[in-house]
């Protein structure tokens, strides 16, 4: 009989926001199934009701989604096994619970949080290792059931086994824990609500997953987990544990570290198929190669559970932006523009689209993609974009003259002349400014005054943008005198306001 198909699942705790780490997680999990024709699953641990919430969850779900990481059973979708949001499927861990301890192997444990702590302290004292001395264990049936039917609080503990817990791990080999070190888990806090290691276990085992693969944070339950299989006498899956990701100075990546939530990366104007492709680099490699571009369809084809490596994986800026630029550069052009039209929105320099400004918007989108062609090489990401094109939305002859370095170009004579010639031009002629007719003038300045090169740019360079370098005038001019006959929530100066404005010494 061939073997049952892999079924995966990504097990979130709705507590905040899906980070780096957990999208890996998600996104290996899709990867194995998509790649094997297994199933993915989605289920949300909200068990720690105190922290969970719904927004989180939904965010997650929609971060998922963005990333293109579908899930065949879970919420929304539902399947054979729901529910699939912890939280509905309190009854069912209780039936289990009653299992164990009428098969002895759980049992009530009636020790108080005082008398724990006086444990710890005497095995700390003693140097040996702080697991729970298992004294209830001792309690025999009958009292164990009249204590609780009296009303005494209690929580319910596993018998860990008297021998080693192996499992076998796909990223590390084979892992053993002595059981010595292990105290016998809580299952159910006194409070009656079952603990992280019990409902995990239970439902990927009732939810049929054949692989684990989580991170590494979780290896140290893992033995307690495969206690639990035992006791149920069910066959544990097998586990993969990835690697932490660290940050640049090899802590384990934080917030300390800047944006690390899928919902910062979006926001931030990364696309989702270079995170997905960084994401996937995180920990993983293709069979024998260098090749570092792949599309999440080349990724399902070419994802191997067997090609994660065990060591610790480095967050990495630069090649998140490489990957970034690139895929920036790949995109349909209508999507980007789309994208970044939102990005200058929130900068307050487009009107968002809406019904009033629907009259203008075909004008200004033409204008907008000729703007987009100019800066977006230009940036890493997305909201880099209002900065980068600050000059033309918000330009200031006052502060282009005060700037100091300019200031110094602009004080000699040579900058002076072509200056007054360059002002002479424009206001000897009506109308649009062309690329052509600067040429033409330049040229002609060029032989007035002598000046070359840097003399003779550089200074009309800082009386239009603000700075001696940017992008060509070829490229720049079009855009600003188009953008000034546009009804836009800032007016873009046109090349006559700027000269005009920079000699008057204006704003
Ligand atoms: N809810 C757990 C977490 O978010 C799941 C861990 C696991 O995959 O077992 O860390």
């Amino acid at each position: 009989m061939p073997d049952k198909l892999p079924r995966v699942r990504f097990a979130p705790s709705p507590t905040g926001f899906l980070h780096v780490g957990n999208a890996r997680t998600a996104l290996y999990n899709w990867l194995f199934a998509r790649h094997t024709g297994g199933a993915f699953l989605l289920r949300i641990e909200d068990t720690d009701l105190d922290r969970s919430e719904m927004r989180h969850e939904t965010q997650l779900m929609e971060d998922l989604l963005w990333l293109r990481l579908d899930w065949d059973e879970g919420p929304g979708v539902e399947g054979p096994h729901a529910p699939y949001r912890q939280s509905e499927r309190l009854g069912i861990y209780r039936e289990h619970t009653d299992r164990l301890l009428a098969e002895g192997k759980a049992y009530r444990c009636f020790c108080t949080a005082e008398e724990l702590e006086a444990e710890r302290h005497e095995a700390a004292a003693a140097h040996r290792p702080q697991v729970y001395s298992g004294r209830c264990r001792a309690v025999s049936d009958t009292e164990s059931v009249a204590r609780a039917a009296a009303g005494e609080p209690f929580a319910v503990r596993l018998r860990i086994p008297d021998h080693p817990l192996r499992f076998h791990d796909l990223v590390r080999g084979a892992v053993e824990f002595p059981n010595e070190t292990i105290s016998d888990p809580i299952l159910v806090r006194s409070s009656g609500m079952p603990v992280y290691n019990y409902v995990v276990t239970l439902d990927d085992a009732l939810m049929e997953i054949t692989h684990v693969i989580r991170g590494d944070d979780h290896i140290s339950n893992t033995p307690k987990q495969v206690a639990i299989y035992e006791a149920f006498g069910w066959k544990p899956p097998e586990f993969a544990h990835l690697s932490t990701i660290l940050g640049s100075d090899r802590e384990r990546l934080s917030k300390r570290h800047g944006a690390t939530s899928v919902a910062s990366f979006r926001a931030m104007g990364i696309l989702p198929e270079a995170l997905v492709n960084y994401l996937a680099l995180l920990g993983w490699g293709a069979e024998g190669g260098t090749r570092e571009l792949f599309s999440l369809e080349e990724l399902v084809h070419e994802f191997r559970i067997e090609r994660v490596t065990a060591s610790p994986a480095i967050f990495d800026w630069e090649k998140l932006h490489w990957l970034n630029r690139h895929y920036l550069k790949a995109a349909d052009p209508e999507r980007i523009a789309e994208l970044a039209w939102s990005h200058f929105v929130s900068a307050g320099l487009l009107p968002s689209h809406n019904a009033i400004w629907q009259v203008t918007t075909a004008s200004v989108e033409a204008w907008f993609g000729k703007l987009l062609a100019l800066f977006l090489p230009a940036v890493n990401q997305l909201d880099e974009l209002p900065v980068k094109a600050a000059f033309v939305f918000r330009f200031s002859p006052a502060a282009a003259r005060a700037n100091d370095e300019n200031a110094a170009l602009l004080a000699t004579e040579a900058s002076q002349k072509v200056l007054a010639a360059f002002a002479a031009r424009v206001a000897a002629h009506s109308g649009p400014i062309t690329p052509e007719l600067f040429r033409a003038w330049m040229n002609e300045i060029k032989t007035e005054t002598g000046a070359k090169g840097k003399d003779l740019f550089h200074p009309v360079r800082i009386a239009l943008t603000g700075s001696h370098s940017g992008p060509e005038f070829d490229r720049f001019i079009p855009i600003v005198e188009e953008g000034s006959r546009l009804d836009l929530p800032v007016h873009v100066l046109s090349v006559r306001e700027r000269i005009e404005q920079f000699m008057g010494g204006g704003r």
